[in-house]
């Protein structure tokens, strides 16, 4: 598809023309302490798709630098959503972990020529001491300490000679300078924590801003891609560089990072919800998580469409979780078979079909893909309808099924509502018609017009199934105010989760874990890990366009002409 570049790729593009020679070199940086979510998904497909798009290369690397947090779970599993979205990580993947042995030399190396020191405060006095963006932040009483003694001291961290939080290494930059950042930042701590790559080698550990740079630079990234909230992080992410004497440093550019309504992007965050029993886990199918959205049915080709379609630029803003869904709808609207389901089965019984008595009708596999061809669905005379196609009373309007009315049942016969049958509640029980044997597959051969096609499936040979039909996780339709939250099940939806029981056509008993399907009128659906072969339980993905959002789409459309 030929779209104008964004900001990055002539960014990109105007880079490359003066380096002929180099090669774009791009890298995914996640911290292995949870599940990727959505807004990851829109990192990954920017970094991985502008080294697609330029020929050149993007690496993920593991920013596993706080060990306490971090996990083998959480690797592999970061390793195989970045491999279902489509990108491969075989032979890109690489740990910061891997560069402790460096990292700790150029550390090394800044004490040396005095623009480190170890700082014995405490960690809040060193807080305290920062000052604010109004007020200079106080010069450490250890700032001055020689070399020799720093060194020696910074030797001693690394042998475990000190317990946490004993005292830190920080760059001597500027008590003064405007950027916070900038004041005397921390580059290495005390854990004691083991880590899932080097064991209990280590016990002091970088922080970020002294990782990141210097591992951009050791792998050779070109472009260091990262979100808005970094920006502030330029001026040292440069100044690192630059100390450790990287003479070709990668360069730092931002971009506004992917914020969804009723959807909280915060790998933190949301680990509570899994602790807390809130959600089944980090796949559970309201998580925004990759492993979340797969489980629930959502494909790589809806992702990466939506990535392509929220874009890239560096303002910040809330894309409307609709944006997601369509781009869901419009993939599996081209492929997934069309089948037939009541989600909320009331009984209908035919009195002039014959008892006992059943057959087999066409159905159309997929309007969207002739290819796809038809199937058999049995037809009898009790079916299955959707409770909401009956009203005993209905206005005018309605054009499904009501005393004296006509509709068609799709793929079979005219049928006409000759009465009803209510429990001792008035609850409607079953629903009993005619049908005309002229109008087999669905058409009258007298031209007879019906205005309301309903689906159906029969009594005798449904399967039962499990619906799990899912609502946005948080009520508030605002991820600021969500992510803000001291905590997050304040903004729990209730409604998040409705089970019901629902009858579906023969042929779906095969249905696969996870292979999507259309049940007719309803949604898309897939089949859920949780299934049995008693127990056939089905994912909700995504509900079908709603009759209101098409009414609306239709208003605005007619004041735009
Ligand atoms: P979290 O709070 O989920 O842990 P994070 O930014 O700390 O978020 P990282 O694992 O450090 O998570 O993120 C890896 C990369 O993904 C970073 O480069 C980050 O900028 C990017 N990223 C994270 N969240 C988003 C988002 N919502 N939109 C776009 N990019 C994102
Ligand atoms: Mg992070």
């Amino acid at each position: 598809m030929a779209t104008s570049p964004n900001f990055l790729e002539s960014l990109i593009e105007a880079d490359l023309a003066q380096s002929p020679d180099r090669a774009l070199q791009t890298r995914f940086p996640p911290e292995p302490n949870g599940y990727l979510h959505i807004g990851h998904a829109k990192a990954i497909c920017l970094n991985f798709g502008l080294a697609e798009r330029f020929g050149g290369s993007c690496n993920l690397r593991f920013d596993d630098t706080n060990p306490s947090k971090e996990n083998v779970e959480y690797v592999e599993g970061i390793q195989r959503d970045i491999e279902w979205l489509g990108f491969q990580v075989e032979g890109h993947t690489f740990y910061a972990s891997d560069y402790f042995d460096k990292l700790f030399s150029w550390c090394l190396g800044l004490l040396q020529k005095g623009a480190a020191y170890v700082d014995e405060q405490s960690l809040e006095e060193i807080r305290a001491g920062r000052g604010s963006l109004g007020k200079p932040g106080l010069e450490s009483p250890f700032r001055e300490r020689p070399v020799e003694e720093n060194v020696a001291l910074f030797k001693r961290m690394r042998d475990g000679d000190f317990e946490p939080g004993h005292c830190v290494v920080r760059a001597k930059i500027d008590m003064a300078a405007k950027n916070l950042l900038m004041r005397d930042p921390v580059l290495y701590r005390i854990s004691n924590a083991h880590h899932h790559r080097t064991g209990d080698r280590w016990c002091i550990y970088p922080t970020y801003d002294w990782a990141h740079g210097q591992s951009d630079a050791i792998e050779g990234v070109t472009h260091s891609i990262c979100t808005l909230e970094f920006e502030n992080h330029r001026p040292l992410y440069e100044w690192c560089l630059e100390q450790v004497g990287v003479t070709d440093p990668p360069k730092q550019i931002e971009f506004a990072r992917l914020n969804l309504s009723y959807t909280m992007v915060s790998k933190r965050k949301l680990l509570p919800l899994i602790e807390g029993g809130i959600v089944s886990g980090w796949d559970d199918p309201r998580m925004p998580t990759l492993a979340g959205m797969r489980r629930r049915g959502y494909t790589p080709e809806a992702i990466r469409a939506f990535a392509a379609e929220v874009g890239v630029s560096r303002v910040n803003g809330v894309v409307d979780m609709v944006v997601l869904e369509n781009a869901l709808r419009d993939d599996l609207n081209q492929r997934a078979p069309r089948r037939l389901g009541v989600v909320r089965p009331l009984k209908l019984v035919i009195e002039n079909y014959p008892e006992g008595e059943s057959e087999e009708l066409d159905a159309v596999n997929n309007p969207q893909d002739e290819a796809a061809g038809t199937r058999k669905v049995p037809f009898g005379r009790e079916l299955w309808i959707e409770a909401d196609d009956f009203q005993s009373e209905a206005p005018r309007k309605f054009h499904r099924l009501t005393p004296g009315r006509e509709v068609r049942l799709r793929y079979a016969y005219y049928v006409t509502c000759t009465g009803f049958e209510c429990d001792d509640d008035g609850h409607v029980t079953e629903v009993r018609c005619s049908y005309d044997p002229e109008t087999r597959g669905g058409d009258s051969a007298d031209g007879r017009k019906v205005k309301g096609t309903i689906h159906w499936v029969s009594a005798n040979h449904a399967i039962d199934a499990e619906l799990r039909l899912y609502d946005h996780l948080f009520a508030s339709a605002d991820p600021a105010a969500i992510a803000a939250a001291d905590d997050v099940k304040q903004h729990l939806n209730p409604d998040s989760l409705e089970v019901v029981c629902a009858k579906l056509e023969p042929s779906l008993a095969s249905a696969a874990v996870g292979e999507p399907f259309q049940l007719e009128r309803q949604g898309y659906f897939c089949a859920d890990d949780d299934s049995t072969p008693e127990r056939l339980v089905l994912n909700r993905s995504v509900a079908l366009r709603s009759s209101w959002a098409k009414i609306e789409e239709r208003e605005k459309a007619s004041q735009g002409s």
